[in-house]
């Protein structure tokens, strides 16, 4: 496996992705942080201890309807949010975003749910791989199209706890 991003070199850009949250919000907001299961629990971690603005959490857990490898960008829930979104701030915590079908499908999801806000923060993105237009507003790398594992991100449900990312050759 070669390293592609470090565990120092993700730390220093997660302090920086905090500090751009903070300053687009009006001071004294709350911000409600929804980490997408399981690959996203490591990135929300760290993003919210670099964070200093009250922070609300909430998990939920989805995985890709259909068969193979055709993605059809619906999801089913798997564990839904234990919470109403209503009125509230909210950013939704993705390790990665790759064709963007799994973002656009729960971003409408949690859309008419009626938040304050919706944004959302991806430690990764795939742009090369994009297939539909989904707002991220916080990327913390752009990537090439490559398989990685690492610091959330599994194989097979290994490698989640590697704190590097590495890119996963066959
Ligand atoms: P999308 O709907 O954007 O195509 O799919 C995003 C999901 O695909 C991610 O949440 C992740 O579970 C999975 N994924 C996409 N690329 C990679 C990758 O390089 N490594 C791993 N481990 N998962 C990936």
């Amino acid at each position: 496996m070669k390293v592609l991003l470090d565990g120092d070199t993700i730390q220093a850009r997660i302090s920086e992705l905090a500090n751009e949250i903070e300053a687009d919000y009006p001071p004294g907001e709350e911000i409600h942080m929804v980490c997408v299961l399981k690959g996203g629990f490591v990135f929300m971690s760290d993003l919210v201890r670099s964070m200093s603005v009250r922070v609300t959490m909430d998990f939920i857990a989805v995985s890709s309807y259909g068969s193979g490898t055709k993605s059809s960008g619906e999801v089913r829930f798997q564990k839904d949010l234990d919470s109403s979104l209503e009125n509230r701030h909210v950013i939704i915590v993705e390790d990665i975003v790759d064709t963007g079908l799994t973002l656009k499908y729960l971003r409408e999801i949690l859309r008419s749910r009626a938040p304050k806000s919706l944004r959302s923060a991806c430690l990764l993105s795939k742009r090369s791989r994009r297939k539909v237009d989904v707002p991220v507003e916080y990327i913390g790398f752009t990537i090439e199209d490559e398989f990685v594992v690492g610091y959330g991100l599994d194989y097979a449900e290994k490698y989640r706890n590697l704190p590097h990312i590495s890119v996963l050759q066959g």
